[in-house]
């Protein structure tokens, strides 16, 4: 009976869909799915994150995806830059959208974030032959029907996110440090500050937008809603091992009156399983032979001597 009651508690005490975490066992992610039945892996089959493997089906029909007002400063106004206990996510307001490259509608853009691991540990969300990158970043879309992304979550296609992995290199990415140079004042959960906008596609490896993975799954954080058609891009953003530090050590989970602060690492979901989900292969996409075959270790230093070798010749 006691038992009963505080499981009770429990139950009602977590019923927020803002309390969960990542690195306490009575809310990570493998007890989402008490807290919220959607999250449950042996319920609902079409989870993310994944593990891409070899198991790829390709389909030539799928090539680059349309974004509009990815390439130029939106107009007045700012975008936000917020802390919110989970990630660092940037609102960006209107004046973006997806489509094409298989998509089955358009999409408008409303924010991206991050998932990172810690200081040495890496932590993107979906792996490559069971590797992770350091980070993976997401650009969260909404279908242009729906006023909001809460709107969204009834319709199986109701999002398209974008998701490019992170792996890092000596050089700063200056054009990240749009982002980077603003983590100090969203250190804190709670914090917000404002960002110019500037143009999202400097953010993105631009000569490899037609490589990419495609599948059917789910938001990676509760309520798990099975609602998102994701788009893997081949080829990682690098950043500097800096700007990745920025992210690892210099983040909290904790809000400014915390008697004691947490850093906020290792903001990922584990993989799930594909079960018959068909996972296909852009046109262009070179099902990640090559680099999946290393440790990433050795894939970040050969990355490191090609984007040095660009650097050196765009300066
Ligand atoms: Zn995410």
């Amino acid at each position: 009976m006691v038992w009963t009651a505080a499981l009770l508690v429990v139950v009602i005490s977590y019923a927020d869909s803002d309390d969960y975490c990542y690195n306490e066992p009575h809310c990570d992610p493998y007890a989402w799915g008490d807290m919220f039945p959607s999250c449950h892996p042996l319920l609902e089959e079409h989870h993310s994150p994944i593990n891409l493997d070899q198991h790829m089906v390709r389909n030539s029909s799928l090539d680059s995806l349309h974004l509009e007002g990815f390439d130029a400063a939106q107009p007045a106004g700012h975008w936000t830059l917020q802390n919110d206990g989970h990630s660092v996510v940037l609102h960006m307001g209107s004046g973006m959208s997806v489509s094409g490259g298989g998509l089955p509608d358009v999409y408008h853009t409303v924010q991206l974030h991050f998932h990172w691991g810690a200081q040495a540990t890496n932590g993107s969300e979906h792996t490559v032959d069971t590797r992770r990158y350091p980070m993976e970043m997401h650009i969260v879309n909404v279908k242009a029907v729906y006023p909001n992304l809460t709107a969204a979550l009834d319709d199986p296609t109701g999002l398209a996110v974008l998701s490019f992995f992170i792996d890092v290199v000596y050089a700063d990415n200056v054009h990240f440090g749009h982002i980077t140079q603003k983590l100090s004042s969203v250190a804190l959960k709670g914090q917000t500050t404002k960002i110019k906008p500037f143009p999202l596609i400097s953010l993105l490896p631009k000569h490899n937008m037609s490589q990419y993975y495609r599948y059917y799954g789910s938001l990676t954080t509760p309520p798990c809603s099975q609602v998102v058609v994701w788009t893997l891009y081949e080829v990682p953003i690098h950043i500097s091992w800096s700007q990745l530090a920025q992210f690892t050590s210099q983040i909290f989970s904790t809000e400014e009156d915390a008697e004691q602060v947490t850093p906020l690492q290792n903001n990922f979901r584990h993989v799930h399983e594909t079960f018959s989900r068909v996972v296909s292969a852009s046109k262009d996409a070179k099902l990640l032979s090559g680099t999946a075959a290393r440790p990433l270790g050795s894939a970040a230093t050969l990355m490191l001597i090609i984007t040095v070798g660009r650097v050196s010749s765009a300066l």
